[in-house]
């Protein structure tokens, strides 16, 4: 039995107004705080809540609130080999601020390209930690991931070439797209999952075709940070990762979760914006 949950705004930015929303049936029934919490309803129900979480009046905020994104590189082999890397002997972690994170219904944006000249999509399933976890075992690290999203892990290849450590790369302002739910009880042992960009599919996998899997990577996390509930954990990306412009449509999807549809649009060139 899987749980939907959104979490929903009334204007984009200020967090304060942010609600969690249980998805049941075409409504919305608001949540007394986030799902991993044991959270239970408030008895205010939104009508008319569709399943990734559309209704009327209200934005859709990224449904988790992570102090850190952990992410994991080259863990899908064809991803590897057309990179021309080999999948490494172990999980290759990397991060990406909190600052990245957007919500489905934000844009992506591309820096200027003094910075970079090269940025590309990757989808990638999302965990959604549940509780504390430190130097977790396999079965520990199961218990401790919450539920699952769709992300899309934005990169700028230039720089991941060029810089060595992918700070830069990674953790530019909206390279962090979730959404469009957070959904909890789904088996993800082969999820499809893809990426179109402006209508032309570029990504076509499936979790089936992951080297580390979910519990491996948590476990593997945990015993070098601990995971805070609400942190996210990126898995990695399937083969297609190719370029990103101002003016695309980028649409990423994870069968079960969603699909998330975001502008691509040029960051704003005046500084303080
Ligand atoms: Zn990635």
């Amino acid at each position: 039995m899987t749980r939907r949950v959104a979490r929903l705004g009334r204007e984009r930015a200020p967090l304060a107004t942010a609600r969690w929303v249980e998805l049941k049936d075409g409504a919305g029934y608001v949540l007394d705080g986030a799902p991993w919490e044991g959270a239970g309803q408030t008895g205010e129900v939104l009508a008319q809540v569709d399943a990734a979480g559309r209704a009327a009046g209200w934005v859709r905020l990224p449904p988790a609130t992570p102090s850190k994104i952990v992410c994991v590189g080259r863990n899908y082999r064809a991803h590897a080999a057309e990179l021309g890397h080999e999948v490494p002997p172990e999980p290759l972690l990397f991060l990406k601020p909190p600052s990245s994170v957007v919500g489905p219904d934000d844009a992506v944006e591309i820096p200027p390209d003094r910075i970079s000249s090269r940025v590309e999509h990757e989808v990638e399933l999302a965990l959604v930690i549940g509780r504390r976890t430190r130097r977790a075992s396999l079965a520990e690290a199961s218990a401790a991931v919450f539920g699952y999203t769709a992300a899309c892990d934005v990169t700028a290849r230039d720089l991941q070439k060029k810089d060595g450590q992918w700070t830069r790369a990674k953790g530019m302002d909206t390279f962090c797209p979730l959404g469009p739910v957070l959904v909890a009880g789904l088996d993800t042992s082969a999820l499809a999952l893809g990426c179109t960009v402006s209508g032309v599919v570029r990504q076509d996998g499936t979790t089936a075709d992951m080297v580390f899997r979910p519990a491996e990577l948590v476990a593997y996390a945990s015993a070098v940070m601990t995971l805070e509930p609400g942190d996210v954990l990126l898995t990695g990306t399937p083969a297609g990762v190719g370029p990103l412009v101002a003016g695309d449509e980028l649409a990423f999807e994870v069968a079960e979760i969603g699909r998330v549809a975001v502008p691509v649009r040029a960051a704003p060139a005046e500084p303080g914006r």
